[in-house]
């Protein structure tokens, strides 16, 4: 098969590779039919280059068609149309049981001290061959895959892999209060989908700002307020703008979905050619620092493309 595959730093190449196959009875194998490209993999495309190995298959936001499943998956059928979440967890151990599915105990890379494997993301997170490729073998097929309705292609669905998700868990922790207000920063993928989140649940008044100007337009379209960041001469005066608007106050929360290796940002990019430039020791522990974009993984349920806080 076909498959995205890491070769080095900024060296990102297509290649034919072995097809997967059942290794576990728990292993589903699926035909992928489209498949995301996340801001975290650009971690991979700098920043984590440690922690890779050439010929690594990138990828995890998938959905497909189920090819082929291990003897012990009863609730997926060959021909069943499935989304692939990022974790792969297993459902029944006591971090699964406990709504904690990125810490899952059974698929845990306990040598790295990091939480549970995850699609395509480094060795320290299993290194498990991703989803940007033809076929993939998903683990612990009997709890990850969620069915979609049967149907032609439909790329809304592959956003719950870990786009939307990853927004709606912004809003859950940015705690917003019913009728109240809330900024986020960064209107890309999960920060377009953060307001629509938030109108959904009830925020009254969604501050949006970017540098952008379709994506600014689109959150305007939907009754987001946007703030264009190349009209202010500061950030103090965004802040003061977006202040005047919350009677001096400021918003209830604000949801940061920029991410460190946004465009402009002199400091991530200062501190991530900083690390590559460290021995692998020193340099190794970083991919949870400041280096990367919102949270680390081994601390929240969600992935790691926003971040959410109450801002009083
Ligand atoms: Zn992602
Ligand atoms: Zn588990």
């Amino acid at each position: 098969m076909k498959a995205v595959t890491w070769q080095g730093k900024r060296d990102v190449r297509v290649e034919t590779v072995p097809d997967p196959v059942i290794q576990e009875p728990t292993d589903a194998v699926i035909r992928v039919t489209s498949t995301g490209l996340c801001g975290s993999d650009l971690h991979l495309y700098e920043v984590l280059t440690p922690f890779m190995t050439p010929g690594d298959i990138l990828g995890h936001e998938p959905m497909g068609i189920v090819e082929e499943v291990g003897a012990g998956v009863i609730d997926l059928s060959v021909g069943d149309r499935v989304v692939v979440p990022f974790q792969i967890a297993c459902g029944d151990c006591w971090m699964c049981l406990n709504s904690l599915p990125t810490q899952c105990e059974t698929t845990q890379v306990t040598a790295e001290g990091m939480g549970a494997a995850l699609f395509g993301y480094t060795r320290l997170y299993g290194a498990v061959p991703g989803g940007q490729a033809e076929y993939l073998r998903v683990p612990q097929a009997q709890y990850g895959p969620i069915k979609v309705p049967e149907g032609p292609p439909d790329d809304r669905f592959v956003y719950l892999s870990d786009v939307l998700p990853t927004a709606w868990q912004a809003v859950e922790y940015a705690d917003i209060p019913e009728g109240g207000s809330v900024a986020v920063l960064g209107l890309g993928p999960i920060g377009d989908m953060a307001c629509r989140v938030a109108q959904v649940r009830g925020a009254g008044r969604v501050f949006g700002v970017d540098l952008v100007g379709d994506r600014l337009r689109r959150a305007r379209a939907r009754g987001v307020e946007t703030y264009d960041l190349r009209s202010f001469d500061s950030e103090k005066e965004l802040v003061a703008a977006i202040r005047d608007e919350t009677d001096g106050r400021g918003p209830d929360a604000v949801i940061d979905a920029v991410g460190t290796e946004a465009h402009g940002s002199a400091t991530a990019r200062l501190i991530q050619n900083a690390s590559a430039l460290l021995p692998r020791k020193i340099s190794g522990p970083s991919p949870n620092g400041s280096a990367s974009t919102g949270s680390p993984p081994s601390t929240r349920p969600s992935s790691w493309c926003a971040a959410a806080a109450r801002s009083r």
